[in-house]
């Protein structure tokens, strides 16, 4: 969401008469486009900005922004711990920026803090850069009120895109050669245009001409209706991947987090997925050491993970974010050490299932979107399965941006290694 994000900041700017360079000495701007959503999110923003007013020091004329959901969560606090810093924006209002700039090079920090429900910069062109893959915000803010996040408070309230100004995006950008299109949204699937739901979406994206493949980030699993089930399992260019955070596994910890969910219930619908989509990858989200969870809720998690068999999972130790319901109104009474061995033990079951799952992907073949070189050895390319799973292989006569079939030789916990039949 937030290279999205940044890439219309970009757009907002370049119309503007600014340009984006390629190394950051090189900049007179910089903007840090950040997240609230832990803890530990917002600590290496400071430290990055500690570091940046090193050189501001130097060069009197450098602009520092912060942008993002920190710059709306932290706001005067953030003014505080780092004075310096010459403009904060939050996630509604970068149609400011120009405006913005230009008060802050004639001496005026700026504030730009107003959430705007009507806000879903539809005229706006982001800049992204060449590539494979695109990412299309389909929808803003949420409406969800999980007890756990910040979401809510940093980016408003839920909007969604009309249907047909994505559907002329898709073909821009198919036209400017991406070949996967991944929707952003906080709820993503809960997107309804008031005519549209997300499985129409879905449909109306895949259908537009030269589209290779569609994914999506992040569902929630009470929005996982059939008309977006039937939209995985019949579009062939709707990928069999899905992420679906399941946070915990004790449906009174669920309760309090205001999941609406029941552990049972995901565990019907990932049944359901499986049975209609047998090849489906699934992901999760799993925080430990929710206020009030007890041994015994852990090991619910535990189980249900090892029952369910996740292809990969976010996993994060609890963090008590200002402003959110269970901040208001629950005790975070796990120590952190406890929350600390829950994660770590989690880890180390996921890691073991998902080299599992890849182990058993060897001798299969699967088809590849080639994104570019490998990291490690530019004779091999990188790319992704249609379930998500990164893969390499040595180059042939494949280009980038090709679809290849690729077999399946060694697998490691999260990386396939073949090579393209
Ligand atoms: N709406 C998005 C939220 C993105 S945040 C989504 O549903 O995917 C991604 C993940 O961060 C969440 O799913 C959750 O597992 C985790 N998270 C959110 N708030 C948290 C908090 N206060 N402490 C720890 N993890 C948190």
């Amino acid at each position: 969401m937030n290279v999205s994000d940044s890439e219309l900041m970009a757009g907002i700017l370049t119309q503007s008469g600014h340009r984006t360079v390629s190394h950051i000495d090189d900049a007179d701007v910089i903007l840090l486009n950040t997240c609230a959503i832990r803890e530990n999110a917002e600590t290496k923003v400071i430290n990055r900005l500690e570091h940046l007013n090193h050189r501001k020091r130097r060069e009197g004329n450098l602009i520092i922004g912060v942008c993002g959901c920190m710059a709306q969560h932290l706001r005067d606090k953030l003014l505080k711990a780092a004075p310096y810093v010459d403009l904060v924006m939050g996630p509604d209002a970068y149609r400011n920026l120009p405006m913005a700039l230009n008060a802050v090079a004639n001496g005026d920090p700026f504030l730009g803090l107003q959430l705007d429900k009507s806000e879903d910069y539809a005229d706006i062109a982001p800049i992204r850069k060449e590539g494979i893959r695109a990412w299309l915000t389909i929808q803003r803010g949420c409406d969800k009120m999980c007890t756990f996040c910040i979401v809510p408070f940093v980016r408003g309230r839920e909007r969604s895109l009309p249907l047909k100004l994505l559907t002329d995006d898709v073909q821009r950008l198919v036209d400017e050669g991406f070949k996967e299109i991944v929707l952003l949204g906080q709820t993503v699937n809960s997107y309804h245009d008031g005519q549209h739901d997300f499985g129409e979406l879905l449909w109306s994206i895949a259908e537009v001409d030269g589209v290779e493949r569609v994914r999506f980030t992040s569902p929630h699993p009470a929005d996982a209706t059939d008309s977006m089930i039937d939209a995985m399992e019949n579009c062939p260019q709707v990928c069999k991947q899905l992420h679906l955070p399941l946070q915990s596994g004790s449906t009174p910890v669920l309760e309090r987090m205001r999941r609406t969910y029941t552990a049972e219930e995901y565990n019907e619908l990932v049944s359901k997925l499986r049975e209609r989509i047998p090849q489906i990858a699934l992901s999760t989200d799993i925080i430990v050491g929710f206020c009030g969870e007890t041994e015994a809720d852990f090991m619910q998690t535990y189980q249900l993970m090892a029952d369910i068999r996740f292809d990969s999972a976010f996993m994060f130790k609890y963090s008590d974010r200002e402003g959110t319901l269970a901040n208001k109104s629950l005790e975070d009474d796990v120590p952190e050490s406890e929350k600390a061995r829950r994660l770590n033990e989690i880890i180390k079951l996921q890691e073991e299932i998902s080299a599992n799952i890849n182990q058993d992907a060897i001798g299969t073949t699967a088809s590849v979107l080639v994104e570019g070189d490998s990291r490690r050895d530019a004779e091999q390319y990188h790319g992704k399965t249609d379930t998500f799973k990164t893969t390499v292989f040595p180059k042939e006569n494949a280009q980038v941006g090709d679809i290849v079939n690729v077999e399946i030789h060694s697998a490691t916990a999260h990386t396939l290694i073949g090579e393209i039949v």
